[in-house]
């Protein structure tokens, strides 16, 4: 019986074939007591394990890095490595088979559930996530114990791929697979940040992730369809649904190839309304891809990836390199920079040595720039340095406060004050705009507009903050929604008093890059977009195919309106 499991969707498109269950040795561990006299043997298993492992892994960190799209998963296999390597693995479970007689697996998997339970208690996200290597090394020395069998599925004939589905895969598993007509991916475990989700997405192969029990669900062989877009896994379709799903995999391609075309076209409504399609970006890695779809600008650099997952902090120099060179690769396009918004899901290493109780309320963003204004002062310093090579704009997260705004004001002046000192080049004129992400900042717009020259609504925060949702907390995901009337009504009214005002402002939240929106936006007056770069074309084609004339005095409908599905049908038919 056909079956539909809602996931992640973490890496788009539609994957149709048949299953591949990949086993969880860890859960097949058995327990046992060694004899003295065979202590000797058992260490010699385990050490035998570890060289195959080291050797697996070698292996595929060379023919990982053979290719240039896959150097993050050789990165991935290097930290494997690594774990392997640490006394804290190995030495530690050798200790276990010659102090308690524990059989290697036994030992291997005891002292795994330790180093994880360490791992745990870890605050930044990323490292905790790192868990997962840990688990994925064992999980591998532990079928070399058990001697199973590499499990690389076999070539099909049929012309259908085939889709993984496995508790959770390692990106060492992953590259494995590369040249075995994978299909799709499914795991049990896993979020939009995990291993498997960057490297399926390096590899442009569909995948739903945190599926929770689908290993226990699926036979091998089963016909499965993953669509990487939705988050949605149907076990045992039937060959309509089959066929659907064909069609609608067919017209993703024909899509995403018509969409190549839009590259070098302005984006102008049919009534000649000029859009901006801007990229955000992470840092000057992210360039060739803004590049690839023309983007009109930088709209949002997220700064704090230059300061998170480090033990010391970039000095000013490391800084100016780096925004210099984004604004070199966009000449005389516009670059906003974004101050350095860490804290809540983005910790800094050694985050002051403080476990807050509620950090998406704590100190972040703009927040913690006050608390720490050396640090500040050095990345405005950095900022304004830059300046001299493009248009740069800086930008501020978080605000809320008309104090915060002056107080950051009054920190641009002190830096430009000492480089005027210093005899250094910037642009006296340099814009300073703020995000409007917290609730209580749409409402009380008067005060930004009075004191910066641009706004740019970050919706993953206004939302969080106005629906109360930890956003990355899976528990309440269901609840985000972006088309909650209090919502809108924070958009819609921000959007307007910008028009109202002369105000320049933009959307760069992840609902700036979802066509589903780009009606309603542009209704609302929108006209600068910013988005991760894939999204762009997309965009683009909406606003190609929209009017403004005709969506306004609908869109205005909509903001009147306070039932969430009155507005989610309404939003729905101004695409129509
Ligand atoms: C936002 O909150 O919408 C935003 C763009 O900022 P970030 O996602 O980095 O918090
Ligand atoms: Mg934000």
């Amino acid at each position: 019986m056909a079956f539909t499991l809602h996931g992640l969707p973490v890496s788009q498109g539609i994957a149709i074939g048949h299953v591949h269950l990949v086993s969880h040795a860890l859960l097949e561990v058995n327990h046992y007591h060694v004899a003295p006299k065979h202590i000797g043997d058992e260490l010699l298993r385990l050490d035998e394990a570890f060289a195959t492992v080291q050797g697996e892994l070698v292996g595929l960190k060379a023919s990982a890095t053979l290719g240039q799209t896959h150097s993050e998963v050789g990165a991935f296999v290097d930290l494997q490595l690594m774990m392997l390597a640490d006394p804290m693995l190995i030495e530690a479970a050798r200790g276990l088979i010659e102090s308690r007689r524990c059989n290697a697996e036994w030992a291997l998997v005891q002292q795994m559930e330790l180093v994880v339970e360490q791992f745990r208690q870890i605050e930044d996200p990323y490292l905790r996530e790192r868990q997962a290597d840990i688990v994925q090394v064992v999980e591998r020395l532990v079928k070399v114990l058990l001697g199973h069998p590499g499990h690389l599925p076999p070539r099909r004939r049929d012309g259908l791929g085939t889709v993984v589905v496995a508790h959770d895969l390692s990106p060492a598993d992953t590259i494995g697979f590369r040249d075995h007509n994978i299909a799709g991916f499914v795991t049990d475990v896993g979020g939009p940040t995990s291993h498997t989700a960057i490297v399926a997405r390096s590899l442009s192969i569909p995948a739903v992730v945190g599926l929770h029990h689908i290993r226990d669900l699926v036979e091998d062989n089963e016909l499965i369809i993953v669509d990487g877009t939705r988050g949605v896994v149907i076990v045992g379709p039937d060959e309509t649904v089959v066929q659907e799903y064909r069609l609608r995999r067919s017209e993703l391609e024909l899509e995403r190839s018509k969409l190549n075309r839009l590259k070098d076209t302005r984006a102008t409504t049919l009534d000649g309304e000029d859009v901006n399609l801007l990229a955000n970006i992470e840092g000057p890695k992210d360039l060739p891809q803004v590049k690839a779809v023309s983007a009109d600008g930088v709209g949002l650099y997220r700064t704090e990836f230059l300061f998170i997952g480090r033990d010391t902090l970039p000095d000013e120099d490391e800084q100016y390199e780096a925004y210099r060179a984004v604004l070199k690769a966009m000449p005389s396009k516009p670059v906003t920079i974004r101050t350095f918004d860490v804290g809540a899901d983005k910790a800094l290493n050694g985050n002051h040595g403080r476990v807050e109780p509620n950090p998406a309320l704590g100190l972040r963003a703009v927040r913690y720039s006050l608390a720490e204004p050396k640090m500040f002062l050095t990345q405005l310093r950095a900022l304004l340095r830059a300046s001299a090579h493009g248009k740069l704009q800086i930008m501020i997260p978080m605000l809320a406060h008309a104090h915060e705004i002056d107080q950051s004001l009054a920190l641009i002046e002190k830096a430009k004050a000492e480089l005027r000192a210093e005899n250094v080049r910037f642009n006296e004129a340099i814009p300073i705009g703020g995000m409007i992400e917290v609730p209580a900042a749409a409402l009380a717009l008067g005060m930004f507009i009075r004191r910066l020259s641009f706004l740019s609504i970050g919706t993953n925060d206004l939302i969080q903050y106005t629906l109360a949702i930890d956003r990355s907390d899976e528990a309440v995901v269901h609840l985000y929604d972006p088309l909650h009337p209090a919502v809108l009504k924070l958009i819609g009214g921000t959007i307007q008093a910008g028009a109202r005002f002369g105000m320049p402002v933009s959307v760069c939240g992840e609902m700036a890059g979802d066509p589903a929106y780009t009606e309603l936006f542009l209704g609302m007056g929108l006209r600068n977009f910013s988005m991760h770069p894939a999204h762009i074309l997309g965009v683009k084609q909406q606003v190609l195919r929209a009017d403004v004339g005709e969506l306004a005095p609908r869109v205005q409908r909509i903001l009147k309106m306070d039932e969430q599905a009155r507005v989610r049908e309404a939003v729905e038919r101004l695409g129509g």
